[in-house]
């Protein structure tokens, strides 16, 4: 039997059972890793000693002394501190970084049990749509490898739908679980903002940035979202959720009302997405709901006041780089001014330099007021809409994605292509709702997501509609991943991964 192609709920019982221990699972996936990784590069860093010793750990304790999860592997974005692990966010200005801290998510799922296998490539600092902006290697979409996974939590997206780990956390400020999930055929849960703690996430934009699950199915969404969510007195911001989310158990939707976001469907999508998307939308009425358009005007504006307020938050929380405290420090500076001048223009790549400039000018004092502030209007109005929308209905829907995956190369030239890959997905972080993304379906062979948003705190709710419409659309989960197709030509044209940890010349085989 093939562990690896089961869900964590699957990996929990199997190991409750004893058919199964921790060190057997945890080299299941590590040969897994072993094997595929090389084509697919979702991984920054196999930890490949500390999960095996944390395997045997589990394997001493006896029966009765495990708590639930414990011995279900996992694997982190590499934007998650993890105590003594190296975190780089795909940047070259956090190489050799090992946080002396955990994130509180790390921290959560460590109490709980869980196995970390190791840290998931990125766009650098999450700036991205398709995880090419990583410093270090790109992700291949397990669907079709000449295409990008998503992102920027394509590391997360390509290793959950490859099997090589059961399920994965990625982080989301305008999209980055939802659009990844969506491109690479698995679950991704974008938590309401404040219902998990941003301590030990590197901040990219605070006032939207969530962290969240990447998963098989609708209810290993709900299992780890309810591992990591609470209140934490080290993120004034976090609130946590009211209760747990428990298991996603709904099997219709009778008598909810569904709104059709006109503004996020029919001309801004590209045919093959709105025809798997109107599938999701009869589903939705055999299963008892009812789906009606409704129109929110101002989301259209999500994507321009996005690139004002994500990058001039941004500006603000990469000044923390500078070689002095973390990472990287240029070898060659005659004084401080140009010790922190170089090390910046080497560490960072194009994507956070465009950031840095766009943020900084959008805040400075002649323009705060043309920009920032401006933007600031567009997000309460996106808001209001929303608020608007919900009086009338229970979630709302669009495609999660206009596209499906795109070729590797196709939008790196042209940065405005790539930000409207998020068109969908934008508008949730402004407002800070919660919204998933689930398989609905294949378009030329590819996976479409679709995107079900809901009221601020209606995880429980919204996880169980999505449970639902999952059991009824049953989408093939598993790419065709053989051997022989994850050497295919053109990713043997990949080089070998840069950060990988020498698992080659560890013993991983059972
Ligand atoms: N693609 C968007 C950006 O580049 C969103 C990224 C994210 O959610 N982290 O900013």
């Amino acid at each position: 039997m093939d562990v690896t192609g089961l869900t964590a709920w699957g990996c929990r019982e199997l190991l409750a059972k004893r058919e199964v221990s921790a060190t057997e699972l945890v080299r299941a996936y590590l040969e897994r890793i072993y094997r595929v990784d090389g084509r697919i590069q979702a991984y920054l860093l196999v930890d490949a000693e500390g999960a095996l010793a944390a395997a045997s750990a589990v394997d001493a304790k006896a029966p009765g002394e495990r708590l639930p999860w414990e011995g279900v592997p996992i694997a982190l974005k590499d934007i998650l501190c993890v105590k003594g692990v190296e975190t780089t966010c795909a940047s070259r200005i956090l190489k050799g970084y090992r946080p002396p801290y955990d994130a509180t998510v790390v921290a959560k799922l460590r109490e709980a049990g869980l196995i970390f296998l190791g840290k998931l490539n990125l766009d650098e600092f999450a700036m991205g749509s398709s995880t090419e902006n990583s410093a270090f290697q790109v992700t291949r979409n397990p669907w079709d490898l000449e295409r990008v996974p998503g992102g920027s939590s394509g590391g997360s997206a390509a290793c959950v739908a490859a099997s090589e780990a059961p399920w994965a956390l990625g982080s989301d400020t305008g999209g980055s679980i939802r659009q990844p999930a969506s491109l690479c055929g698995v679950v991704g849960l974008k938590p309401s903002y404040g219902a998990v703690s941003r301590y030990g996430l590197v901040a990219f934009a605070s006032s939207l940035d969530q962290i969240g699950p990447l998963t098989r199915d609708v209810r290993d969404a709900a299992a780890l979202l309810d591992l990591i969510a609470g209140r934490d007195p080290r993120d004034s911001t976090s609130v946590g959720l009211a209760e747990p989310v428990g298991v996603p158990d709904w099997g219709g939707l009778d008598g909810l009302r569904f709104g059709v976001i006109t503004e996020l469907g029919g001309e801004a999508c590209e045919p093959g997405v709105q025809e798997v998307f109107s599938t999701a939308v009869d589903a939705i009425g055999n299963l008892g709901g009812m789906c009606e358009e409704v129109s929110l005007p101002s989301v259209t504006r999500g994507v321009a006041a996005y690139y004002i307020i994500a990058p001039s938050e941004a500006s603000s929380n990469l000044a923390r780089f500078d070689g002095v405290r973390y990472g990287y420090r240029t070898p060659q500076a005659g004084d401080l001014y140009e010790m922190y001048v170089r090390t910046r223009s080497e560490g960072f790549g194009a994507e956070v330099k465009r950031r840095i400039m766009i943020g900084t000018y959008a805040l400075s004092a002649g323009y705060y007021e043309a920009y920032y502030a401006q933007a600031q209007r567009t997000r309460t109005l996106i808001r209001n809409d929303f608020a608007r929308a919900f009086e009338r209905f229970d979630f709302l829907i669009s495609p999660t994605s206009p596209t499906v995956a795109f070729t590797v190369g196709e939008r790196t030239a042209d940065p405005l292509a790539m930000y409207l890959s998020d068109l969908c997905t934008i508008p949730v972080n402004l407002a800070g709702l919660p919204a998933v993304s689930i398989p609905a379906g294949f378009s030329a062979g590819l996976p479409v997501g679709l995107q079900i948003i809901g009221p601020h705190f209606s995880e429980k709710r919204l996880l169980g509609a999505a449970h639902a419409l999952e059991q009824y659309l049953k989408v093939e989960r598993v790419p065709p991943l053989s051997e022989e197709a994850a050497g295919s030509a053109a990713s043997r044209a990949t080089r070998e991964p840069a950060a990988r940890v020498t698992l080659e010349d560890r013993e991983v085989g059972g």
